[in-house]
C-alpha cells in the first residue's frame, strides 16, 4: 500500500525561536494524527534546525525530518553546498528536489537533478521530487506534455527500484504561494496521469505504489477535498505549514 505523506516545506523562513516553537506546536498535536507506516509527516526545515527537527521527530513515530535541497556532488570544495551524505548523517529521511523555486532561481535543470536524486538514494535519502506547469503552458493546455518531459528527462530516467524510493509531488507554478488551489478535478487529472505514466514506462503495479502528492496554497479549508481524490496521496505544503496549528488541521484532514 503506498503512503500517504504530509510534508511541509518551511522555505527560508522562521529564526531559531520560531523554528523551536513550530516543532513543538506541530508535535502538542501529535496523538489526533493517527500516524501510522502508511500515512507519515515529513518536515522540511531550513538546514540549521534540521538536526533539532531529526532530533525531537525520533520520539515520535512516522514524523520524519527533511531538506529542502542536497548537492549534485558527492563532497568537496563546494563552498556553501550541503551533500546527501551530511544530511544522512543527521538522522534525515526525506529530501526535496527541483522544487520550481530551485528550477527559477537558481536554473536547476532535470539534468543536475537527476544527479541530485542519485546522490540522495546512494545515502537512503527518499526524494520528493517536484514538477509542475507555469501559467502559460497551462494556458496553452500543454501542461501534460511539459510535466511529461520533466518526467522523462528525470525520474524516469531511475531503475524501477530508484523508482519505488521516489516521492512526487505535481506542484502547479502557477498555484504555489499564489493563494490559488488547483481544484480537486485539475489536480486529480494530472496526478492520475503522472501514474498512468510511470504505468506505461515501468509496470501498473510499480506506479500503484508511488505516493504523488499535491502542492500549491493548500491549506486547513482545501485540504480534505484534495486528499480525498483517489490519486492524490497527501501535500507538500509550504506557507500553511509555517503555522503550527493550521498545519496540524492539515494533518488531520488526511484519512
Ligand atoms: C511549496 O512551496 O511547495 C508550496 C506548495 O507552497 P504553498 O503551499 O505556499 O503554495
Amino acid at each position: 500500500m503506498r503512503k500517504k505523506i504530509i510534508a511541509g516545506n518551511w522555505k527560508m523562513n522562521a529564526d531559531k525561536d520560531e523554528a523551536l516553537a513550530l516543532v513543538n506546536g506541530i508535535l502538542a498535536q501529535y496523538d489526533d494524527y493517527n500516524l501510522s507506516d502508511t500515512k507519515i509527516v515529513v518536515v522540511a526545515s531550513p538546514f540549521p534546525y534540521i538536526h533539532y527537527c531529526s532530533s525531537m521527530f525520533a520520539k515520535y513515530p512516522n514524523m520524519f525530518a527533511a531538506a529542502q535541497n542536497c548537492s549534485e556532488h558527492e563532497q568537496g570544495a563546494y563552498t556553501g553546498e550541503v551533500s546527501a551524505k551530511i544530511i544522512a548523517s543527521l538522522e534525515v529521511k526525506y529530501v526535496i528536489i527541483g522544487h520550481s523555486e530551485r528550477r527559477q532561481y537558481f536554473h536547476e535543470t532535470n539534468e543536475v537533478l537527476l544527479q541530485k536524486i542519485h546522490q540522495a538514494q546512494k545515502k537512503d535519502l527518499i526524494p520528493v521530487f517536484c514538477c509542475g506547469e507555469p501559467l502559460e503552458i497551462r494556458e496553452q493546455n500543454e501542461h501534460f506534455n511539459f510535466i511529461k518531459a520533466q518526467l522523462e528527462e528525470c525520474i524516469f530516467q531511475l531503475s524501477e527500484n530508484e523508482l519505488k524510493n521516489t516521492v512526487i509531488a505535481y506542484e502547479p507554478i502557477w498555484a504555489i504561494g499564489t493563494g490559488k488551489t488547483a481544484s480537486p478535478e485539475q489536480a486529480q487529472e494530472v496526478h492520475a496521469f503522472i501514474r498512468n505514466e510511470i504505468a506505461e514506462k515501468y509496470d501498473k503495479e510499480i506506479a500503484e505504489q508511488i505516493s504523488i502528492l499535491y502542492g500549491g496554497s493548500v491549506n486547513a479549508k482545501n485540504a480534505e477535498e484534495l486528499f480525498a481524490c483517489k490519486d492524490i496521496d497527501g501535500g507538500l505544503v509550504g506557507g500553511a505549514s509555517l503555522k503550527a496549528d493550521e498545519f496540524a488541521a492539515i494533518i488531520k484532514s488526511m484519512k
